[in-house]
C-alpha cells in the first residue's frame, strides 16, 4: 500500500466557465489556467502520482505546451489513471476537500463522484469530496480563487509488479 498527497490552486475570475471534478458547475466565476483550471482533479492527479513516485503534474503536462492549451482536465486524470496501471498499481480510494466559497460543493458531489469513478474505473463509493469555506477569510473567502487537497491510496497488484519488474530486471 503507498500513499500520495496532491493539492492545487487556480484563480477564480470572470467571463471563464467553472470546471471541477470533471463537471462544469453553474457559476459567475470559472477557474483560470492553461487547461480548463481543475484543480479538484490537478490535486488528485498529483495524490496519484506521489502515490507511485512519479513527477508531479506540472512535469508530465507543462504549461509551457501550447499543444494541451485549454485541454480538458479529464484527459489528464485519464493518463495519469493509465500510467499508474502501467506501473502495476490498482487504485484503493481517493479523498478531496475543496476549499471554495462559492459555489457550493456539496449538492454536486455525487456527479462529481459519478464521473471521477467513470474516469478512474473505481466504484463511486471510493470517493471522497468535501466542500469547505474558510469563513471568508483568505483568498479563497474573498472569491480570487480555489483550492483542492487529495490524498490517493494504491496497491501494487503482486502478479503485474513481478511482470513489469521482471520485464525492467529492477531486481538486478
Ligand atoms: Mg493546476
Amino acid at each position: 500500500m503507498r500513499i500520495g498527497i496532491g493539492y492545487d490552486v487556480h484563480a477564480l475570475v470572470k467571463g471563464r466557465r467553472l470546471f471541477l471534478g470533471g463537471i462544469e458547475i453553474p457559476s459567475d466565476r470559472g477557474l483560470l489556467g492553461h487547461s480548463d483550471g481543475d484543480c479538484l482533479i490537478h490535486a488528485i492527479c498529483d495524490a496519484i502520482l506521489g502515490a507511485i513516485s512519479e513527477d508531479d503534474i506540472g512535469h508530465h503536462f507543462p504549461d509551457t505546451d501550447q499543444n494541451i492549451k485549454g485541454i480538458d482536465s479529464t484527459k489528464i486524470l485519464s493518463y495519469v489513471a493509465d500510467l499508474a496501471r502501467k506501473k502495476g498499481y490498482r487504485i484503493i480510494n481517493i479523498d478531496t476537500v475543496v476549499v471554495a466559497e462559492s459555489p457550493k460543493i456539496y449538492p454536486h458531489r455525487d456527479k462529481i463522484k459519478q464521473r471521477l469513478a467513470q474516469i478512474l474505473n473505481i466504484e463511486k463509493d471510493c470517493i471522497g469530496i468535501k466542500g469547505k469555506t474558510t469563513e471568508g477569510l483568505g483568498f479563497t473567502g474573498r472569491r480570487e480563487g480555489i483550492a483542492s487537497y487529495a490524498v490517493a491510496l494504491v496497491e501494487r497488484e503482486p502478479e503485474k509488479w513481478q511482470e513489469i519488474t521482471g520485464e525492467l530486471n529492477l531486481m538486478g
